[in-house]
């Protein structure tokens, strides 16, 4: 039998990452909903640094936005403003909105073909397997779960991690990232702390790397992990621009509409609520999100929005190779094979693709 008719309203939804993706998901069948997003594929993020030493992981974690959205209309450019009624884009368009959903959590420089992105992984590999000594610059989550997966697939290369703070994995508590450094060093991996290197120099060209306190090392090759800068800069001057904090933050509400806006909402990483970024946390925001829309469009009245409460002691994993991993679940922090079988082994990839409709 067939459902309710779809509604005529047009909401659109800027940024294609997790957050982005499962709005424009739940939203597909009951509105005209347009994703904006430069890329054509959906990255899985908690699985690319598997992907850098097994690239054909990466068929997994890259899924085509028209795999999962095939009654979503699909824009592959990038949003450059907001007015009052659309979205303007880079290729010269703009894009008229009921409701507007902003996800744009970080700026992706990625390559924005699906093809040309599992070739970046295969040359990643190349270059791990073709140095003896690797250099990763960042110790957040990218840079030391990079370090652990080159550590346990390649135990006898010599991998250097340089952090510019004076502790690893700084958006979890100190035990947790404690555990990290240790498990780092079992495996023979330097990690130099309060460090910065320039990788720009001529000696770094040559493989001869300075750090900031004037020490030299050496390396075959690099790999720059730093945070990724908040992809709100193209808000700056739009309608929304009051609502940025400081960070460069969307300030939402209960509901989580930006503030001032009973039409705009947004979602994820880009949002200024207090807890830390997490994938399954911008999933939980996206849910409330289209609940919500939902609601609006069949006439709800505001009492009846959905809301959604800051989680302040938020699980964290990060994963250390294939078979290790550090979790911290409230005050408690742990390491060792349980992290490993919640998150390291599959990186959630399975359990995201089923939630997509498609095979684990
Ligand atoms: C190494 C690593 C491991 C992680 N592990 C976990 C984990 O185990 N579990 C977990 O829950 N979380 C994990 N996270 C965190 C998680 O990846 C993020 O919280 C999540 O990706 C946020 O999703 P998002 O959709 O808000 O933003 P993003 O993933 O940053 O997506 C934003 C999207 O917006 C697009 N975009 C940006 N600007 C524009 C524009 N102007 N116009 C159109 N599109 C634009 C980008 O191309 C991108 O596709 C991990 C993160 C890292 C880095």
């Amino acid at each position: 039998m067939a459902g309710p008719a779809k509604s005529s309203v047009e909401v659109v939804v800027v940024g294609g990452g997790i957050a982005g993706a499962f709005v424009s998901k739940s939203l597909q069948s009951h509105a005209q909903v347009v994703l904006i997003e430069p890329k054509d594929y959906l990255e899985i993020p908690y699985a690319e640094l598997r992907s850098k030493v097994e690239p054909s992981f990466a068929e997994r974690t890259l899924i085509k936005h028209t795999d999962y959205l095939p009654d979503v209309h699909i824009i592959n450019s990038r949003a450059t403003g907001v007015t009052e009624k659309e979205v303007l884009t880079e290729d010269g368009g703009s894009v008229p909105y009921d409701y507007l959903v902003i996800a744009t959590g970080h700026l992706d420089s990625s390559t924005t073909i699906r093809d040309d992105r599992l070739e970046e992984f295969k040359q990643d590999k190349q270059k791990i397997e073709s140095s003896q000594s690797i250099l990763i610059i960042g110790g957040g989550p990218v840079g030391v779960e990079l370090a652990g997966e080159i550590a346990t697939d390649y135990p006898s290369k010599k991998v250097t991690l340089v952090h510019k703070g004076s502790r690893l994995l700084e958006f979890i508590g100190p035990k947790a990232s404690k555990k990290a450094l240790d498990w780092l060093i079992s495996k023979k991996v330097d990690v130099l702390l309060n460090q910065t290197v320039d990788v720009t120099s001529m000696e770094a060209s040559s493989g001869i790397y300075t750090l900031s306190s004037g020490e030299k090392i050496t390396a075959d090759c690099h790999f720059v992990c730093v945070g990724k800068p908040i992809g709100s800069g193209w808000l700056s001057d739009s309608v929304v621009k009051e609502a940025l904090d400081p960070k460069g933050r969307l300030m939402v509400d209960k509901h989580l509409r930006v503030r001032g806006s009973q039409i705009i909402f947004a979602a994820g990483d880009i949002t200024d609520i207090p807890e830390i970024k997490q994938g399954y946390l911008a999933q939980a925001h996206a849910m409330v999100i289209a609940k919500n829309i939902k609601l609006l469009i069949n006439g709800s009245s505001e009492s009846k929005l959905a809301t959604y409460t800051a989680k302040s002691s938020a699980p964290a994993l990060v994963s250390l190779g294939r078979n290790s991993g550090v979790a911290q679940i409230s005050c408690f922090s742990f390491s060792g094979w349980l992290p490993a079988i919640i998150k390291s082994r599959d990186l959630f990839v399975g359990k995201v693709r089923k939630e997509m409709g498609l095979k684990a």
